[in-house]
């Protein structure tokens, strides 16, 4: 079964929009403290941006592609493409403030497989609020997808 796209124009249509970035920086602000506030610390060994050799894909939704976007415009698209997630160098994530909710939440060491749930309702929430179709697309997969569409 081929995996789901983008709606491309309506992701290039909410990078443009303030009020919905500004929405998406709200949920991560919240995210973030909950996350900070968590006894299950990250490391930062940046293992787990390496989806094939850890064993999981990064799924991300409409408006945090838009939000990314926002935040490193078009030219900040990366490639080639491999099974490591491209704004990842030596361990670090280069796109910090603007890496999707997964990466925020995700832990190696969480006791809790339900985690993701409630910023993913919000996040859908915020889709229907501002009438934004909602996509749940592969990471790796849509950054191909905008590289190859945009030509860059
Ligand atoms: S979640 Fe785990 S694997 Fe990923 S960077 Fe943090 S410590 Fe490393
Ligand atoms: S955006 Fe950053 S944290 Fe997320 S997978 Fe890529 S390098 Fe890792």
């Amino acid at each position: 079964m081929p995996l789901p796209s983008l709606p491309e124009d309506a992701v290039w249509q909410a990078a443009d929009n303030p009020e919905i970035i500004e929405q998406v920086a709200s949920l991560y602000r919240r995210l973030d403290a909950v996350v900070a506030a968590d006894a299950t610390m990250c490391h930062k060994c940046g293992r787990c941006c390496h989806f094939g050799e850890f064993g999981h894909r990064l799924f991300v939704t409409t408006v945090e592609v838009a939000y990314f976007l926002a935040g490193v415009g078009r030219h900040g698209l990366r490639g080639p493409q491999t099974d490591c997630c491209p704004y990842q160098q030596a361990t670090r994530c280069t796109v910090r403030p603007w890496r999707p909710a997964a990466c925020r939440i995700f832990s190696c060491e969480s006791k809790q497989p339900d985690a993701n749930d409630r910023p993913l309702d919000e996040l859908r929430a915020l889709h229907t609020s501002n009438c934004v179709p909602y996509a749940y697309v592969d990471w790796i997969s849509c950054l191909n997808d905008l590289r190859t569409r945009r030509g860059v």
